[in-house]
């Protein structure tokens, strides 16, 4: 008798993976044909692609759990996936893993204004939270600018941050409790509608896990008042480090904006050229929102403004209205659509003390013209979240790995200065490797041990967080 090929083995194996799947699931929330499986081959790093297994889309957590214990029987990997907008790779799948995508997951389950908090299945967008509250004055602070697609599955395993974060905090300040469906199908409740529980902060290990331990499928979320006013200021100067400077003074003098943003020259043009959001030629900008009564507004401007003149800036210009608010704003959330028309690029994010701004902004600058790759910094200032895009021409053989090298040593420069790899991308595939700049060979050994408790085949969201050759090691001693 002929032996079967390993295609037929994996052939084989996918069948009978995919009718254990069909008996639990409806028949359009399985998707095994290699055509449409493409739509889930990549996130928003697209330079990596990789068609999954399979993909399902379940529209309960009774459904995730039933889909997570065939897999956690069958020992096939699964990755969960909200909207695939991350930018670290961290949905990328693996030949042999199933998606899970939690997209058709979408409702509002319960509004409490009394006690500020709404709770959500996690395929729902983020900016559908604030959109399910709006009319009663309430939004969701965490604002990423991908928040028209990306859902809060993602923002809670990527501990998400967004332009008005400097003063509400990322993800894991505004998250109550999770439902979450373990890797072998059982399903645990952590925190609830209250500010604080006994015991280990599990919710805080959960937020930021990246899909590594466990797959939530429903968020109780912290919703605020709106505030009575809100009003932003360009401020354009003609040196980036002088830019970065002002910002520095601003925090040091106590001022707590909502936002402050920067964008250097490359970010400027392109984005005027794709929104027109009327913003001045110059260097740098700087797009500052405070909020409060009419009074608290006048007061912080005034002070900001103050400070700014100290460092000579080419044009100050506060918003007049609200539409010219919202053009401010549209310019900056269109900067990466914006750099993405004109060049690949790839988008890096990292943290540093805000203090150290202008020297890293220099040495930005002079590693680009080492590594002969134009850089564009569009990012969140105020709390010293960095996103230089690195531009580079995927045509060119060389220049993306040239690209990624440059985007390493920039990393490196983050954590040099006292920072971190990360702000709120995430590490995904993008950063696991440079994982080991950050900590000690012993300090990674807990974060598995970590992982080993919650998922101890290793099967959810492979490949991923951890250095490549640790994961491999780990998963063939678990299995
Ligand atoms: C143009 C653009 C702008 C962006 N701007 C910002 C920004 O301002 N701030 C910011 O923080 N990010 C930003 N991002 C990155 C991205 O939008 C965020 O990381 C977002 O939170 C990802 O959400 P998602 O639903 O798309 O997740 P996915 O991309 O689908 O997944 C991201 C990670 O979450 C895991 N995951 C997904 N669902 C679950 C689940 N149910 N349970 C457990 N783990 C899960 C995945 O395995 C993966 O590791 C931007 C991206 C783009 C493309």
């Amino acid at each position: 008798m002929d032996m079967p090929s390993p295609d037929q083995t994996v052939l084989a194996k996918k069948a009978h993976i995919v009718a254990r799947l069909r008996a639990v699931l409806p028949l359009d929330a399985v998707i095994e044909d290699e055509i449409e499986t493409r739509a889930y081959e990549c996130d928003a790093l697209t330079a990596y692609r990789c068609p999954p297994l399979a993909a399902v889309l379940p529209s309960s957590t009774a459904e995730v759990a039933a889909v997570l214990k065939i897999c956690h029987e069958e020992n096939v990997p699964v990755v969960p996936r909200g909207a695939g907008t991350s930018l670290a790779g961290g949905a990328l799948p693996t030949a042999d893993s199933v998606i899970l995508g939690v997209a058709r997951m979408n409702d509002v389950l319960e509004t409490d204004y009394e006690n500020r908090l709404v709770r959500v299945q996690t395929g729902r967008t983020n900016l559908s939270v604030s959109g399910a509250v709006e009319e009663n004055d309430f939004f969701y602070a965490p604002d990423p600018s991908s928040q028209l697609a990306c859902a809060i599955a993602g923002n809670i395993a990527m501990n998400s941050g967004g332009a008005h974060c400097l003063k509400y905090g990322v993800t894991t300040n505004n998250l109550l409790g999770v439902t979450m469906v373990m890797m072998d199908g059982e399903i645990v409740e952590i925190g609830g509608g209250h500010l604080d529980a006994g015991g280990l902060d599990l919710l805080g290990v959960i937020c930021g896990s990246e899909g590594q331990l466990g797959v939530v499928t429903e968020a109780t979320l912290r919703i605020l008042r709106k505030p009575e006013g809100a009003r932003p200021v360009l401020i354009g100067f003609d040196d980036n480090q002088v830019a970065g400077t002002c910002v520095s003074d601003i925090i040091k003098a106590g001022i707590l904006p909502v936002a402050i943003e920067f964008m250097d020259r490359p970010c400027i043009r392109a984005t005027e050229a794709f929104a027109g959001a009327g913003y001045p030629d110059c260097e740098a900008l700087l797009i500052i929102e405070v909020e409060g009564s009419e009074q608290e507004i006048e007061v912080q401007l005034d002070r900001i403004v103050a400070i700014a003149r100290r460092h000579n800036p080419v044009e100050i210009r506060e918003s007049g209205s609200a539409e010219e608010s919202a053009k401010i704003w549209l310019g900056r959330k269109s900067a990466f659509g914006a750099m993405g028309q004109i060049n690949d690029y790839m988008c890096l994010d990292g943290t540093i003390p805000v203090s150290q701004l202008p020297y890293v902004l220099r040495r930005i600058s002079e590693m680009s013209k080492e590594y002969g790759l134009d850089v564009g910094n569009v990012f969140h200032a105020g709390d010293g979240n960095m996103h230089p895009l690195i531009l580079f021409d995927a045509n060119k053989p060389g220049d993306l790995e040239l690209c990624e090298d440059f985007g390493a040593d920039i990393l490196r420069l983050c954590v040099e200065v006292g920072g971190c790899l990360t702000g709120e991308h995430g590490v995904g595939i993008e950063k696991r490797d440079l994982m080991l700049d950050q900590y000690a060979p012993e300090d990674l050994e807990i974060q598995m041990a970590v992982k080993d408790v919650f998922d101890p085949k290793w099967l959810l969201n492979p490949a991923k967080v951890f250095p490549l050759a640790a994961s491999h090691a780990r998963r063939s001693v678990s299995h």
